[in-house]
């Protein structure tokens, strides 16, 4: 299993504050036999962030991003994650009910937009505060505090022990331009990730942890391609 870690926040490019989330993931990781492949800082812009997630999320089995989760408006990160994803963010019934029960707040008391998550996101509650993490796709979003990191990482630990990927490939005699629309779309409706290899035909790849998602999608594509016939 192969994983990139992200780490936001103005602060860690200043040198402000020590990037001791990156060391601490990488090193769980390792131990768990996951191969981390990079370590990147960004900003605090949702662009940057919703590129470089959009761009590891289809090379690396998975992405754990920490950092500018919060409700202020200097925390994007969430929504940076929804535009990687080309999802809208929207209140999530279950992270307003997990911090009614468990951390004593009514919605009404919370910051507006601290529920919000991309649509369709697995919810992360966070033990040691407020701000709920997510997953998205294979994409890991928790806080930035270090404690909060931490709690949150152990609850989904386990995720992280080399399970196996799903691979199959469609072949299709179109150009790889005329394609985009169509692999966002196969993206946005199944947990899959999608890479092509333009040759003498295009090789679609579509990967996945979910065998039964990657058979829906490999079925999904194939219906809407014109597919490569071997001569
Ligand atoms: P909050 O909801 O409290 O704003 P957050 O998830 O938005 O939390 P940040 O705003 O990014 O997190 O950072 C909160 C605190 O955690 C800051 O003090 C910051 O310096 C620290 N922090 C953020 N990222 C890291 C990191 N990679 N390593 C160590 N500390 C970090
Ligand atoms: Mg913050």
């Amino acid at each position: 299993m192969q994983v990139a870690v992200v780490t936001v926040g103005d602060e860690l490019l200043a040198g402000d504050t020590q990037n001791t989330n990156a060391t601490w993931l990488c090193k769980q990781l390792t131990e768990r036999g996951v191969s981390v492949q990079r370590v990147t800082t960004l900003p605090d812009d949702i662009g940057d962030i919703a590129r470089v997630v959009n761009e590891y999320h289809a090379e690396y089995d998975a992405v754990v991003v920490t950092g500018g989760l919060g409700p202020t408006h200097d925390d994007v990160t969430m929504d940076a994650v929804a535009a990687a994803f080309g999802r809208s963010m929207e209140r999530h019934e279950e992270a307003e009910l997990w911090l009614e029960t468990n951390g004593g707040y009514s919605a009404k008391e919370l910051v507006e937009g601290t529920t919000d998550l991309p649509a369709g996101a697995r919810m992360l509650p966070n033990d040691e505060g407020v701000a709920p993490g997510a997953v998205v796709g294979s994409v890991y979003v928790l806080p930035g505090v270090p404690r909060e990191m931490k709690a949150m990482f152990d609850r989904v630990a386990d995720e992280f022990a080399g399970e196996q990927t799903y691979v199959r490939f469609v072949h299709t005699s179109e150009p790889e331009s005329s394609l985009i629309e169509r692999f966002e779309a196969v993206q946005a409706q199944f947990d899959v990730t999608v890479g092509s290899y333009p040759g003498d035909h295009v090789r679609v790849k579509l990967a996945g942890r979910d065998e039964a998602a990657v058979d829906a999608a490999v079925a999904w594509l194939e219906e809407r391609v014109d597919l490569f016939e071997e001569a």
